[in-house]
């Protein structure tokens, strides 16, 4: 039996990140969305071990020390990690593993297991992130800014992503996923990132409005 393909999901907050990987997850047999632990405290509706696995700081540093993690990074002052047992035990059963993390720890996965397959969910267009951003309609103005503000700051990580989609259907964003996971040539063609530096560019621009220097 072959492993599982290792697939690091990560996008702009309004992006859609969430809702693509539970298509995923429903439309196709063979994947598994991996839990991380993390020190911040759940926010109303998360459930401890679905959500994440909530822990203090304490615990969290004696899994650092005794090498749970596949990787780890800290993030607006907590602790993220992906425990890694479960990641290992499901691509050796041949089974597809999801991470949605952050970019430093995106980067690390790589160094650590190079077979990694990197991909960064864009928004069709800067206008098309504010829109879903305010159509959540959960945050008020100045934490939607702050998030536009942080996404201009994260498309120069953008690069070092391997594959970029567009999240323009959820449906079609799960598919092409789907395919990258596959290795199907014209999926992969077109998706690298090296072809798609001109889409980068131009979100970038469309958001550097946003941006507010933090
Ligand atoms: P939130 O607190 O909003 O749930 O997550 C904050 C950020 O941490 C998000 O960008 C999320 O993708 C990222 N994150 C969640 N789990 C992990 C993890 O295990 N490792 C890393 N490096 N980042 C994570």
């Amino acid at each position: 039996m072959s492993t599982g393909s290792l697939l690091v999901i990560s996008g702009f907050s309004g992006a859609g990140k969430g809702t693509v990987i539970k298509k995923l997850l429903e439309e196709y047999d063979d994947y598994a969305l991996s839990i991380s632990a993390t020190t911040r405290h759940p926010r109303e509706g998360e459930v401890d071990g679905s959500s994440y696995f909530f822990m203090d700081r304490e615990k969290f540093e004696t899994m650092i020390g005794n090498d749970e993690f596949l990787e780890h990074a800290e993030y607006v002052g907590n602790y993220y990690g992906t425990p890694k047992k479960y990641v290992v035990d499901k691509l050796e059963a041949g089974i597809n593993v999801i991470l949605e993390i952050e970019t430093v720890g995106a980067l690390n996965v790589k160094k650590t297991y190079p077979a990694a397959k990197l991909i960064f969910i864009l928004p069709p267009s800067a206008a098309e992130l504010e829109n879903r951003l305010k159509g959540r309609g959960t945050e008020d103005d100045a934490t939607i800014a702050k998030r536009l503000s942080k996404a201009y700051k994260e498309c120069d990580a953008v690069e070092a992503y391997e594959y970029i989609v567009i999240n323009d259907s959820v449906e079609a964003t799960a598919k092409t996923i789907n395919m990258i996971a596959a290795e199907d040539s014209q999926t992969v063609e077109k998706t690298r990132k090296e072809n798609n530096l001109d889409l980068i560019k131009d979100i970038k621009k469309g958001l550097e409005v946003y941006y507010k220097g933090e």
